[in-house]
C-alpha cells in the first residue's frame, strides 16, 4: 500500500496534531513488538485485549514510527509524531480499511458460517490461485480488528480477494460487511446450537447474512431459516435432498467421498479425498464457487482431488541441538510471511533467527519487486541465516548476507546435517508443495508422540479476566512457579513480559537464573531463598522473599560484603497460613534489623492467604487481611517506607477483590483453572495433553488387561493402547475405569491399571485406528474434573505432568 496521511485525515476524520500532514504510509501495525515497524507505518493505538497500545508510543518513536492514530497523546510525545486523535481507534482502523477498501473493484468473496470458514477460504485459495493473483484474510483474521488488517493486505496487483468474517454477538457484522463488501457471498455451515452472544438460531442467522447485505449472490446449503432471512437475495443452493439448484448424492469409496453431482440438467461425479462429514461440506462449498464461476467438469475434479486438511496454526516446537522450531509449513505468501516473522521475534528463544523459506507464491508483485520486498523484511527482522529452497528464490535471494540456496526440498534432505542447527530459532515456511513438513520432522526433537499443547492465546485471555477486576494503578505479579504451573515457564514469562505484568514468581532461584537466561528482564522474586542461592540470586537481579530474621541477617551479610546498597527485597508476613512469613511478635526484630540499613530496601510486604477459595472460612479470610493491614502498616509507619502491598492470590482477586493493596498474585487462574464454577466459565483451558494410539487389539470374553488381571472382559471389546502412564504424571488411580480420554470427540474408558508408560484404553464403539490421536485432559476431561474425581486438586495435576512430555505453544 501506499497512502499519503492526507488521506488518512480524510478516511477517519481526526484531530490532527502533528509535525507534517503530508507523509508515506506504507504499512499499517497495531503490535508494538513487531520489527516491521518503521518510517512509513501508521499504528493504531488499540485499547484492551493487549495493554492498551498508548503504552508503547514512546518505544515505537524511538524506533522511528512517525504516524500513531490515537484517543489521547501520551505524555511527552507531543511535537515528535503525527498523532490523529480520534474518539475510538477500533473504530477508525475499521473506517480505514472501509476508505482504503473502496479504492479497489476487484471481484471479493466474502465468507462466513459457524464453522468451515476459514477451511473454505484457504481452499478456495488454493483451488483459485492458478488463474488469479488473490489476497484473502491471513490465518483466521476475521475478526473486528483482523478483517480491516486483512483488507490492508490488498494491493494494485491483486485481482480477487477471499475474506472471512467471524461474529460472536449482535451487531458486530455491520461493521465487517462494510469493510469487506462482498460481492459473492457464502456461507459456510451455520450450528444449531445456541451460541453465547445469540438469543437463539435464527438471531445467529440475522446477524451473519448482514455480511452479505450488497452481495449479488449468496452460495449456501438450502436452508430454509436462512433464505427466509436473505429475503430473496438472489441465491446458488446446494442440497442432499434434491430441492436446489445443485442436487448432490453422496457414497464412500476408498479415495474418498464420492460426490454425484446435478445442476442445469448436467451430471457428473468428483472424488473429495475425506470422509468426514464437515469436510465434504466444506468441500461442496468450493465445488458450489467453481460452478458459479463456469468451471467445467474436468477442472473441478482435478482440481478438488487436490484438496489437503488445512493447519491454520503456527506451531512451537522444541528442536534438535537445544533449536526452537517454528512450523508454519503449509503456506508462503508475502502477508502470510509478516505475520510468521512477527511470530518469530515474539517466540525466538535465542538471538539468532534462521528462516528455511520456500518460493514466495501469490503476492501480487512481479517477481523482482517480490524479492525486494522479501529481503527488506528478512533484513529489518534481523534473519542471521536463511536458507531459500526452490528455483526463484535460489536466485532471487542470492545477494543476501548468510544466504544458503537448494534448488528443491529433496536437495536440501539429501545435504541435511543435523549440526548445522543448534541455539536457534528456526522458522520453517515454505508454501503446501515443497512439503517442508519433512523438514519439520528432521530438525524436531525427537520424543515420544505425547505432547501437552499451550494454548498463549488462552493464557492472555485468562490474564486480562483478572486484570479487568483491577483497578487501574494495582500492580500484577503472576506466579510462574513449578515450571509455569506446569505449562512450561520461559514461553509463558515471555509472554507475559511483553503484557506487562509488573512481577513474576518463581519457588526456587534456579527457576529465575534460567528465565534470566532466556532474556527475561522483569522483576522476578524467589518464593523460597535458600542462603547458598543469594550470590547467584545477586547475580542475576532476582529479588528474595524474606520470611525470617535469620534469613534476613544472612542475606543483609552478604549484601554488604558485595557492597550492595538498597537490593530490593519482599517481606513476608504470617497471618495465619503458618507457613512461611514473620509473626506479629517476630515484627519489632525485623524493624531493627531494616532500621537504618541500606544495604537492602523494602520493595514490598505481603501475606499469603490460605482458604481464598473456601467460603465457609471467609471470616477468617477477612480476618488474614486485617491483620496484614494492620501489620504491614507498623513497618511502614516505623521506618518511613512506601512498599508494594499485596495479599491475593487467583481466588482472593476473585472473592476479595476490594483488597488488592496495590498488588495482586496470579497463579492457577492464568492457567485456565478458577477454583470457583463461576469463574471457570469465563475462563478458557489452556492445556490439552494429548498422545496417540499406538496400537489396537480386540479382547475375547474372559479375556484380562494390562497389570493383575484387574479387568476381566465380559463382553467381546477392542481397546487402543496409549503411550502415556504414570511417569508421564497421570494419577495411577484414574485406571480402571474410573478415568477416561477423548478419542474422535467420544469418551474411551480406561480400561485396567495404568501401566507406568502406557495405558489401555475401552475403544469398542469408536472408529479408530492405530495413529489417532486421544486427549489425555483439556476441555473433556478437564483438569478440574480429574482432580475432584481423584480426591485431589487441579495444581497437583497439572504441576504432576513429567517434563518428559514435549510442550508444544500456539497461538490461533
Ligand atoms: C502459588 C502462590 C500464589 C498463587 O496462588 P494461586 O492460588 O495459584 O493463585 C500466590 N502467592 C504465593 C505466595 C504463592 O506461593
Amino acid at each position: 500500500m501506499s497512502i499519503k496521511t492526507n488521506n488518512i485525515i480524510k478516511a477517519v476524520n481526526p484531530h490532527f496534531e502533528g509535525i507534517q500532514p503530508d507523509m508515506e504510509i506504507d504499512n499499517v501495525s497495531i503490535d508494538s513488538r513487531s520489527l516491521q515497524n518503521n518510517a512509513g507505518t501508521l499504528f493504531f493505538a488499540l485499547p484492551g485485549q493487549n495493554r492498551d497500545g498508548h503504552y508503547y508510543i514512546p518505544e515505537l518513536i524511538a524506533k522511528g514510527v512517525l504516524n500513531f492514530v490515537v484517543t489521547h497523546i501520551p505524555a511527552d510525545t507531543k511535537g515528535k509524531a503525527n498523532f490523529f486523535v480520534v474518539e475510538n481507534t477500533l473504530k477508525a482502523l475499521q473506517d480505514f480499511a472501509v476508505y482504503y477498501r473502496g479504492l479497489f473493484s476487484f471481484p471479493v468473496i466474502g465468507v462466513t458460517g459457524s464453522n468451515g470458514k476459514t477451511i473454505v477460504k484457504e481452499w478456495l485459495n488454493y483451488l483459485l490461485s492458478p488463474d488469479y493473483n488473490i489476497i484473502r484474510s491471513p490465518k483466521s483474521y476475521n475478526s473486528q480488528v483482523g478483517v480491516p488488517l486483512s483488507v490492508i493486505g490488498i494491493n494494485e496487483k491483486h485481482n480477487l480477494g477471499i475474506f472471512e468474517a467471524g461474529i460472536s454477538t449482535s451487531g458486530e457484522m455491520e461493521k465487517l460487511a462494510a469493510i469487506i463488501k462482498p460481492g459473492i457471498g457464502i456461507l459456510t455451515h451455520i450450528g444449531g446450537a445456541h451460541d453465547e452472544g445469540f438469543t437463539d438460531r435464527q438471531q445467529k442467522i440475522q446477524e451473519k447474512v448482514k455480511l452479505f447485505k450488497d452481495s449479488d449472490i449468496v452460495i449456501l446449503k438450502k436452508d430454509d431459516a436462512v433464505l427466509q432471512e436473505l429475503n430473496g437475495k438472489k441465491t446458488f443452493t446446494w442440497s442432499f435432498n434434491n430441492d436446489a439448484d445443485v442436487n448432490l448424492n453422496r457414497q464412500s469409496t476408498p479415495e474418498g467421498t464420492l460426490l454425484s453431482v446435478k445442476y442445469n440438467g448436467d451430471n457428473f461425479e468428483v472424488v473429495i479425498p475425506f470422509f468426514d462429514e464437515a469436510f465434504v461440506e466444506n468441500a461442496i462449498t468450493c465445488l458450489m464457487l467453481l460452478l458459479h464461476l463456469g468451471y467445467n467438469h474436468e477442472a473441478i475434479r482435478e482440481r478438488l482431488a487436490g484438496l489437503y486438511p488445512v493447519e491454520m496454526r503456527l506451531q512451537v516446537k522444541s528442536g534438535i541441538n537445544d533449536c526452537t522450531i517454528i512450523d508454519d509449513s503449509y503456506s508462503s505468501d508475502y502477508q502470510s510471511l509478516k505475520i510468521a516473522l512477527d511470530f518469530l521475534e515474539q517466540h525466538k528463544t535465542h538471538k539468532k533467527k534462521t528462516i528455511i523459506l520456500s518460493d514466495v507464491f501469490q503476492s501480487g508483485f512481479a517477481v523482482e519487486e517480490l524479492y525486494a520486498k522479501v529481503s527488506r523484511l528478512l533484513a529489518a527482522n534481523n534473519i542471521s541465516r536463511v536458507i531459500g529452497i526452490g528455483e526463484t528464490i535460489s536466485k532471487r535471494l542470492s545477494d543476501f548476507p548468510n544466504f544458503i540456496s537448494y534448488k528443491t526440498t529433496q536437495e536440501f534432505l539429501a545435504q541435511y546435517n543435523a549440526n548445522s542447527f543448534s541455539n536457534e530459532t528456526i522458522l520453517v515456511k515454505g508454501a503446501r508443495s515443497f512439503r517442508f513438513e519433512e523438514i519439520v520432522v528432521l530438525l524436531e526433537e525427537k520424543t515420544h508422540e505425547t505432547v501437552l499443547e499451550i494454548n498463549l492465546n488462552a493464557i492472555v485471555h485468562n490474564l486480562n479476566f483478572y486484570r479487568a477486576k483491577l483497578k487501574p494503578e494495582t500492580k500484577i505479579m503472576v506466579m510462574v512457579k513449578a515450571f509455569g504451573y506446569g505449562s512450561g515457564s520461559y514461553e509463558i514469562a515471555k509472554l507475559l513480559s511483553h503484557h506487562k505484568v509488573d512481577y513474576l514468581g518463581v519457588a526456587f532461584a534456579d527457576e529465575g537464573i534460567a528465565l534470566r537466561n532466556a532474556g527475561i528482564s522483569t522483576p522476578i522474586i524467589v518464593m523460597n531463598p535458600e542462603a547458598s542461592a543469594f550470590n547467584a540470586m545477586i547475580a542475576y537481579n532476582l529479588e528474595p522473599e524474606v520470611y525470617s530474621a535469620r534469613e534476613l541477617r544472612a542475606f543483609i551479610a552478604i549484601a554488604q560484603q558485595k557492597n550492595l546498597s538498597d537490593y530490593p527485597i519482599h517481606i513476608k508476613l504470617d497471618t495465619g497460613m503458618h507457613r512461611l512469613g514473620f509473626e506479629a511478635h517476630q515484627l519489632d526484630e525485623l524493624i531493627d534489623l531494616l532500621k537504618n540499613n541500606n544495604f537492602v530496601s523494602v520493595k514490598s510486604i505481603f501475606s499469603h492467604l490460605s482458604s481464598s477459595d473456601v467460603p465457609q472460612y471467609r471470616d477468617f479470610t477477612l480476618e488474614q487481611i486485617e491483620k496484614f493491614s494492620n501489620r504491614s502498616q507498623k513497618i511502614i509507619d516505623a521506618l518511613g517506607i512506601n512498599p508494594i502491598r499485596h495479599i491475593l492470590n487467583t481466588s482472593g482477586i476473585y472473592n476479595f477483590p476490594e483488597h488488592q493493596f496495590n498488588m495482586v498474585r496470579l497463579g492457577i487462574g492464568l492457567y485456565g483453572v478458577g477454583n470457583d464454577a463461576e469463574e471457570r466459565r469465563s475462563l478458557e483451558n489452556v492445556g490439552t495433553l494429548k498422545t496417540v494410539i499406538l496400537q489396537i487389539k480386540d479382547i475375547e470374553p474372559g479375556e484380562s488387561v494390562g497389570y493383575s488381571r484387574r479387568f476381566m472382559a465380559d463382553k467381546k471389546i477392542r481397546t487402543a493402547t496409549l503411550p502415556i502412564g504414570y511417569a508421564d504424571g497421570i494419577p495411577r488411580s484414574w485406571g480402571n475405569e474410573k478415568g477416561y480420554v477423548i478419542i474422535k470427540g467420544q469418551k474411551a474408558v480406561i480400561t485396567g491399571t495404568i501401566s507406568m508408560d502406557m495405558m489401555m484404553v475401552d475403544v469398542t464403539h469408536i472408529d479408530c485406528k492405530e495413529g489417532d490421536r486421544a486427549v489425555i485432559f483439556g476441555n473433556a476431561p478437564t483438569v478440574v474434573e480429574m482432580a475432584n474425581a481423584l480426591g485431589t486438586i487441579p495444581y497437583e495435576i497439572l504441576t504432576s505432568i513429567s517434563q518428559r512430555v514435549k510442550r508444544v505453544f500456539y497461538k490461533e
